[in-house]
């Protein structure tokens, strides 16, 4: 059994997000399995200076310790997705080169313009695959010439994509309202699909347990394990904490952070 903890360093850690990895922190450690940290921070405009250390002091704080991640190392390293991306880049090749994803040169203003289109008919707004059908030696020219693209999946439509939760049971999703995922950026970075699933498989873990704010990914995952020929780990979607009004518990609503508990002197037993 092995289980992680996935956070993007960006911010304060939220009470929510403690409780999310003291789960996979408690099924790891009663299954005598590994506990990883992995830090996501594909996304450079988020990510915040010092978040990670933060959260690493919160979670040793609230006594929730890792096997492997940054802090440690590992046999899975490197820990954080920013120092993997050439991992990325080449499983994206492999799906191209298996058919299962496709270069997409569409200018941001084109796909501006097809979302108000969309949106005016009160269409659900997503890719057309406007760029699914280039005959080969136009995309060779294209790129040829360094016209911008990113990699999408191409998910077939008609089909049923359904996986088992171990929180929610049977989840089925119809793949004609699941969009051609962007994969890799036109900067050489992930999507946090496919790092997500790429470093899940790589990292071997076998449960991956996180919020429910999750599930409606988890089928877009479903599908890449697939198109990589990948046995996909279990899923567990945890129900949110929220507010009294059912709202997902907020900064507006009073403390959120862990760190605001800390500084009123809560002791960890407590918040656990
Ligand atoms: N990076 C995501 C987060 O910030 C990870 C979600 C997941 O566990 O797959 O929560």
């Amino acid at each position: 059994i092995r289980t992680r903890f996935a956070p993007s360093p960006t911010g304060n850690l939220h009470i929510g997000s403690v409780r999310t990895a003291l789960f996979s922190y408690l099924y790891a450690r009663s299954q005598g399995g590994q506990f990883l940290l992995r830090i996501e921070d594909t996304d450079q405009k988020r990510t915040v200076e010092g978040a990670e250390e933060n959260l690493v002091t919160v979670l040793n704080w609230a006594g929730i310790s890792f096997d492997e991640g940054p802090h440690i190392g590992g046999m899975h390293g490197p820990y954080r997705q920013s120092e993997r991306l050439a991992l990325y880049q080449e499983q994206a090749k492999t799906l191209l080169d298996s058919g299962n994803a496709y270069y997409c040169f569409c200018s941001e203003e084109r796909l501006e313009s097809l979302r108000q289109k969309q949106e005016a008919s009160k269409l659900p707004t997503r890719y057309d695959g406007h760029c699914r059908t280039l005959p080969a030696h136009e995309v060779l020219n294209l790129l040829k010439v360094k016209t911008p693209s990113v990699i999408r999946l191409k998910v077939q439509s008609g089909e049923l994509v359904m996986f088992e939760d171990i929180v929610r049971g049977k989840m089925k999703f119809a793949s004609d309202t699941i969009d051609d995922q962007v994969l890799l950026k036109s900067d050489g970075f992930p999507t946090y699909h496919l790092a997500n699933v790429v470093d899940d498989h790589c990292m071997e873990v076998t449960h991956v347990i996180r919020g429910e704010e999750w599930l409606s990914s988890t089928p877009k995952h479903v599908l890449l394990y697939r198109a990589f020929g990948w046995k996909q780990p279990a899923f567990a979607h945890l129900p949110l904490i929220l507010n009294s009004d059912r709202s997902k518990l907020s900064k507006r609503h009073g403390d959120s952070a862990v760190e605001d508990y800390i500084k009123k002197g809560y002791q960890k037993e407590e918040l656990l």
